[in-house]
């Protein structure tokens, strides 16, 4: 029997890689040296696409494959997927939900620590000899007590503020409609949310509706005392605001794995001793990744052999 066709947009983990060579033909669309003109050979019989939350599907792409059935994405946030052509064009959609959300929820956790502590100056501290040269570091800042905002409590952002009850903190949250029995209070209006808290963390997906939810006006009431942690997408913050914010002391502090432009990181926050960078690692170990890539080779598996798919969006 002939191996369906699969595009492979970008690379993915090398045993993601191997499990699906063995079932399909596929075709390494980054290698590719003339793409329109090498694709345009085989695009009649591409019938998936394997693709990561990054690369995503457009439509322009789906419409160079006049047979294709399903795009399955590598990562929960599919905000690079057009979910809209792909409805229109009848493909299936998913996505790799859950196996990543206590991974990425660690991230937060950490981000908001190695803020609060200033872990990496202190790692600095330490290496530059300056603790021999000048003793002990200035004193950090406590978590316990202290208030966080959750922009999104779905699996990652519910995640993330149970672990940050764990450890004293008093949780509140912004979506656009409250949960009945949510653990947590519900603020409707993000700006009054961002004015009341301490650290105000994204955990909502990108696209569209969230496009710079995080703005002037709620880094303004997040204020100078502030921190912002984001391991949502970094559209979800306007970017240029939160360095004029951090530059004029208007927020204090913030801790990002996601960017506006990855992998490019504006000069402003990688100078800024304010900030804690990460380079989009939220799901980033062997562990995660992999149950990630083997949720991708079920649901294609899963399709090809006419079953319900296991994590569908579309
Ligand atoms: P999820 O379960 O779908 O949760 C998303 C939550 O955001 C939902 O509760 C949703 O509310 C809420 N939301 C939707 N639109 C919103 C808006 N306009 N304002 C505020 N909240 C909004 O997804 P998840 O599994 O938690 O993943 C969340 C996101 O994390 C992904 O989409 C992805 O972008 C990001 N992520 C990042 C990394 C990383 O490496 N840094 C890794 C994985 C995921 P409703 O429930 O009311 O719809």
């Amino acid at each position: 029997m002939t191996k369906p066709t699969v595009l492979v947009v970008g690379p993915l983990p090398q045993n993601i890689m191997d499990a699906l060579s063995e079932a399909y033909e596929l075709v390494r669309y980054w290698t590719l040296q003339d793409r329109e003109k090498e694709l345009a050979s085989v695009a009649d019989r591409v019938r998936g696409i394997a693709t990561t939350g990054h690369y995503g599907a457009s439509r322009a792409l789906m419409d160079l494959l006049p047979n294709l059935e399903i795009v399955a994405s590598f990562g929960v946030g599919y905000d690079a997927v057009d979910v809209v052509a792909a409805r229109e064009k009848g493909v299936r959609v998913t996505n790799t939900p859950d196996v990543l959300t206590d991974e990425v929820g660690n991230l937060a956790v950490l981000l908001v620590l190695a803020v609060s502590r200033e872990m990496l100056a202190a790692d600095r501290y330490v290496r530059s000899g300056d603790w021999k040269a000048k003793g002990d570091m200035a004193l950090t800042r406590s978590i316990r007590g202290k208030k966080a905002g959750v922009i999104g409590l779905g699996r990652i952002g519910k995640d993330i503020a149970d672990k940050l009850a764990v450890f004293g903190m008093e949780l509140q949250w912004h979506g656009p409609r409250d949960k009945p029995g949510a653990d947590y209070p519900y603020r409707a209006d993000l700006t009054a949310m961002a004015a009341d808290v301490d650290y105000l963390i994204v955990a909502c997906p990108g696209g569209a509706a969230t496009r710079h939810i995080v703005n002037d006006a709620v880094l303004n009431a997040l204020g100078p005392d502030g921190t912002l942690i984001n391991i949502s997408r970094g559209s979800c913050v306007d970017e240029a605001a939160l360095v004029e914010a951090l530059q004029a002391g208007r927020i204090g502090w913030a801790g990002l794995d996601v960017f506006e432009d990855e992998p490019a990181v504006p000069q402003p926050l990688i100078e800024s001793s304010r900030t804690v960078l990460l380079p989009h690692v939220g799901s980033a170990t062997v562990e995660t990744r992999t149950a990630m890539g083997n949720l991708v080779v079920e649901n294609l598996a899963l399709h090809f052999a006419g079953e319900p798919l296991a994590t569908p969006v579309v």
